[in-house]
């Protein structure tokens, strides 16, 4: 029986959030919001095919206005209480204020600065998949660390496996595109000099590798597949929560922030 990508992240964030306690609270409103981000795209998908394919340069502010009081409600009841407390206060807002934050949260490439800027973004989430899927990418001979289709900073890094050893691709948190890019190298800063970039695990999670660079003091995680085939990148980052307090801990900045805003 075949499962849509949703669908496979939602297992897989259930059976996280049973076992890891730590991450429970996080993942059991990922869960709400991924059931959310799945049924927007899906009407995406029924829609497009009535219209025009969607230009990246400008959300199709109509469309998704009229999901975003829905996604306010899921947040506002199944979020963590800071994050359902910005849902409130925005699904009191004028709701004539909501185009601009979208517009705005869409061509902002930086990390929002706040909680309500990380809300508009997951909401958005699969609006940005869905129109890169309408959108091919050229990845011939592409070696930057910026997102190929958005231009955001990398969320994660994924380590698949080839011939002896695992690639090291980088994935975009928000648009969901995936590129190479060389193991041994600051994403963050293009250091190239491997004394300068160590890698921690935690016994406790051994496929989630912690890279980190000691001249620009930025770090991501990279899940290794190789490690653990089972894993889902995007959900086992989200659980992965300790390792992000242990690299803040010790001086390194996350390169950018996952949906969730950790
Ligand atoms: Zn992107
Ligand atoms: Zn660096």
């Amino acid at each position: 029986m075949a499962h849509t990508a949703w669908q496979q992240r939602i297992r897989r964030a259930e059976h996280l959030a049973a076992q890891h306690p730590f991450a429970a609270e996080i993942l059991a409103f990922y869960i709400h919001a991924a059931r959310f981000q799945e049924g927007l795209y899906q009407r995406l998908e029924r829609s497009s095919t009535r219209k025009n394919p969607f230009s990246p340069l400008e959300p199709d502010l109509p469309e998704l206005l009229a999901s975003f009081p829905s996604f306010l409600a899921v947040a506002e009841d199944k979020a963590p209480a800071r994050l359902a407390q910005v849902a409130h206060d925005l699904c009191n807002s004028h709701s004539n204020s909501w185009s601009d934050m979208l517009t705005h949260c869409w061509t902002n490439i930086d990390s929002p600065a706040d909680p309500q800027g990380f809300l508009v973004l997951a909401f958005l989430q699969p609006y940005a998949e869905f129109v890169r899927s309408r959108n091919p990418l050229q990845l011939d001979g592409y070696t930057l660390s910026l997102c190929p289709f958005c231009n955001r900073k990398p969320a994660l890094g994924v380590l698949r496996q080839q011939g002896d050893g695992g690639r090291r691709s980088l994935l975009c948190g928000f648009c969901l595109a995936e590129w190479a890019f060389r193991r041994v190298v600051c994403p963050g800063c293009g250091q190239e000099d491997h004394t300068k970039l160590p890698v921690y695990t935690a016994e406790e999670l051994p496929h989630i590798r912690v890279e980190c660079c000691d001249a620009c003091h930025t770090y991501i995680k990279s899940i290794d597949l190789t490690k653990n085939g089972l894993a889902d990148p995007l959900v086992d980052e989200l659980a992965s929560v300790p390792l992000d307090l242990w690299a803040q801990e010790h001086g390194y900045a996350k390169l950018h922030p996952n949906l969730l805003g950790m």
